[in-house]
């Protein structure tokens, strides 16, 4: 079977520019992630925001297979034509798996249609995460429940659209809840939100972290890589009606062109 070419995407600006954040991740969370993820299945590359077209050059997306996204303070500086290519290659089969602060990113945002909105609360509280669907194939080898010792509390409402298949629901010390594990379908892609991973903790380094991000790499593996497109397309069987209506149908164009 063919490796699977996993891109993992990164801001990288906390830990280059907090020697406290640099401590925790002295190869940045993409390059911690590379690490822990490293698997024989797997092919494994790097971007940063700062990277000339951000590591995300049209052949990096033409030959990505899945996506990890970790972004949190420059979301305004990812180029709007480098997340309308990352979607329309979701929308194409390709995977995103967007992590902790990335629920507010372009790309995030994009795919769900949605604010994304949440609360959240920096207080070194304990996380514990419910896995509410155990047999889905990202929470294998997951048990009923996990705990993160310190993590930023991102709560409820989480303004994500409801058509997402929920497979984690965390509570915090402080009292409040989250949906921190959600799928999304879109086009012939899969997406997965995953809530932990704030930069202040090592939560990258845990075992349970990537077990989950490793399953999900797996899981959103594209079938296929289709175009998408609105054809005009021929009659299978035979059609007795008799068309008197005038024929308007023009071809149309994913980019929103038509001739
Ligand atoms: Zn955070």
């Amino acid at each position: 079977m063919q490796k699977i070419r996993l891109t993992i995407w990164n801001e990288f600006r906390h830990e280059r520019e907090n020697p406290e954040i640099a401590k925790i991740y002295p190869e940045g969370i993409h390059g911690a992630l590379a690490r822990g993820l490293a698997a024989d299945d797997l092919e494994i590359r790097l971007a940063a925001l700062d990277d000339p077209d951000h590591g995300l050059s049209d052949e990096v997306i033409a030959s990505t297979d899945v996506l990890i996204w970790w972004g949190h303070c420059a979301h305004g500086e990812v180029r709007d034509d480098i997340v309308e290519k990352i979607h329309t290659r979701v929308l194409e089969g390709m995977g995103l798996i967007v992590l902790h602060s990335g629920h507010f990113s372009k790309i995030f945002r994009r795919v769900t249609g949605c604010s994304c909105s949440l609360k959240w609360r920096e207080a070194a509280e304990r996380e514990r995460l419910w896995n509410i669907a155990p047999c889905h194939p990202i929470t294998r080898e997951i048990g009923e429940y996990f705990e993160i010792p310190h993590e930023e509390m991102y709560g409820e409402r989480f303004d994500i659209p409801t058509d997402g298949e929920i497979l984690f629901i965390s509570h915090f010390e402080g009292g409040n809840v989250f949906r921190s594990g959600v799928t999304f379908e879109r086009g012939y892609g899969k997406i997965f939100y995953f809530q932990p991973g704030h930069e202040s903790y090592p939560v990258y380094y845990q075992q349970e972290i990537l077990q989950i991000i490793g399953n999900a790499v797996r899981w959103a593996r594209p079938v296929f890589f289709r175009q998408m497109s609105a054809p005009q397309t021929p009659a299978l069987d035979k059609i007795t009606s008799v068309n008197t209506a005038p024929v308007t149908g023009i071809l149309q164009n994913i980019d929103g062109t038509a001739k």
